[in-house]
């Protein structure tokens, strides 16, 4: 056993003995990623519930010299949420810590805990008469703490930007057991006291800190919305529509692609029919919401564009939920013929009508007998690259593709982060200073490399 023989006795006096998982049957299912790509061993599971067990668990395994793997939902797609390589780790669940506060109508705010879902904040914050402006696919599951530590994108980034974008404030505990309580985590808007912790989170993926309560910015509730799914040509068609749409259509808060090949999955693993009567090579979901109908303003964006072959568009909750089952699905779809290689990738919006197909070739050249299936968010260069097939292939897969993005001034993770699946690759799009920065501000944070180690930098051997 790589701890001390203590330690889960002491674990166990801070948050109960029914919450510290030693059992391999129990254990399992934290340590293998949504993908069934990374599958790695926690020597224990310990979940604390609440900010002051948080403190508590680190401090034990601070003093031991124990890693720690946080984690959420466990919805992320770079192994950044499993112990993969890191023996003897302690995985911390912080999905106990899912308390959601009363909204504050003087500030438009509330704060949750950092394992309230994506769901269960948007439905507490519509509730009060107000929306959160963070979704994505897995918001069942996926954590408000999980989405901070990966700066999270999802559907409305075009229109309220990432997760980074809805926090105010953040709680987190360092590896050392002290807790960051800024003023912002308690309901201060405006603060100009220095260095901006809280903010230096996002994305931080678990190696700088844990979080523990995030307050969160709240958007307003709109009632009219209506959704499209348009058939085109290609990308650079889709392009040609969405900049209709923004410039004629108001509320435009979602744009998402598809391809043929995707949707052939979705509708094999979901039964569904065709969203259109015909055919098309891509599809464009396009939703706007507002005080007013949009439906109209929309309709007669689409009607101006000599792109659009056709589409569906639905105004109720129910087939607009439909429409976006078509994009939303893709995920589950692909996981269900196989484990693909995921990549998630931006370009700068102008250059995507060549990444797109260089894409596809780096993939083709790299593994011939690979399909990718891409989809994503348009309106912000977003392509999710998955790659079926790739066999052993998975690396050199993943270098052609991130060479491409590097090549055509992108990033090689949009909103998914690099977890353990894309570290070599940092370098790629992230300059020596950059890096040396985070490393300084890794070091000055987590001194021990405790808290996550082999996420966004190698391990060390
Ligand atoms: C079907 C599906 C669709 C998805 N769609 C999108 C999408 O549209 N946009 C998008 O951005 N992502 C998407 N994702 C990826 C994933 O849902 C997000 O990254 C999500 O934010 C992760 O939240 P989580 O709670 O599951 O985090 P986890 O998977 O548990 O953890 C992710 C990372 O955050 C760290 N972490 C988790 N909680 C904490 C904490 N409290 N403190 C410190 N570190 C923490 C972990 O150590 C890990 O490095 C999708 C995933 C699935 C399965």
């Amino acid at each position: 056993m790589p701890f001390l023989p203590s330690l889960p006795e002491r674990l166990a006096a801070v948050v109960g003995a029914s919450h510290v998982l030693s059992d391999p049957a129990l254990t399992a299912s934290y340590a293998v990623d949504w993908t069934g790509r990374f599958r790695g061993r926690a020597a224990l599971v310990v979940r604390p519930g609440c900010t002051s067990e948080v403190a508590a668990v680190l401090r034990e395994c601070w003093t031991d010299g124990v890693p720690v793997v946080p984690q959420g939902g466990n919805t992320g797609l770079v192994g950044g949420s499993v112990p993969v390589g890191v023996p003897g780790a302690v995985l911390l669940s912080l999905r106990r810590l899912s308390g959601l506060g009363p909204v504050d109508e003087a500030a438009g705010q509330v704060s949750v805990g950092a394992g309230s879902t994506v769901a269960a904040v948007a439905a507490h914050a519509r509730a009060a008469g107000w929306d959160f402006g963070l979704d994505l696919a897995a918001r069942d599951s996926a954590t408000v703490g999980g989405a901070v530590a990966t700066n999270a994108g999802g559907e409305h980034v075009l229109r309220y930007g990432p997760a980074s974008a809805q926090v105010a404030g953040v709680e987190a505990v360092l590896a050392d057991g002290q807790v960051l309580a800024p003023l912002g985590a308690g309901g201060v808007v405006k603060e100009s006291t220095g260095y901006d912790l809280g903010a230096m989170l996002a994305g931080s993926e678990g190696t700088l800190a844990v979080i523990t309560a995030v307050r969160l910015r709240l958007v307003p509730m709109l009632p009219s919305r209506v959704v499209a799914v348009v058939g085109v040509a290609d990308t650079a068609a889709a392009q040609r529509v969405l900049a209709a749409v923004r410039r004629e259509a108001d509320g435009l808060s979602a744009a998402e692609l598809f391809y043929a090949d995707g949707l052939d999955l979705v509708r094999a693993h979901t039964g569904l029919p065709p969203p259109l009567p015909a055919e098309h090579p891509a599809y464009l979901l396009v939703e706007c919401a507002g005080r007013a109908d949009p439906t109209d303003a929309l309709a007669g964006a689409l009607a101006g564009v000599s792109e659009v072959r056709d589409a569906a568009v639905a105004t109720d909750a129910a087939g607009r939920a439909a429409l976006w089952r078509y994009r939303e699905a893709h995920p589950e779809a692909i996981g269900a013929v196989g484990v693909p290689v995921k990549l998630d990738i931006a370009v700068p919006p102008a250059a995507l009508v060549a990444a797109e197909p260089a894409i596809r070739a780096a993939v083709s050249a790299a593994a011939p007998s690979a399909q990718a299936i891409l989809f994503g968010h348009l309106a912000v260069g977003n392509l999710h690259v998955n790659v079926l097939s790739a066999g052993t292939l998975a690396d050199e897969v993943t270098d052609a593709v991130l060479r491409v993005v590097a090549s055509h001034g992108g990033s090689i993770s949009a909103e998914h982060g690099i977890g353990r699946a894309k570290v070599r690759w940092l370098p790629l799009t992230r300059s020596p200073a950059e890096i040396a920065v985070m490393r300084a501000i890794k070091s000055a944070l987590d001194p021990r490399g405790l808290l996550n180690p082999g996420v966004l930098f190698p391990l060390h051997r």
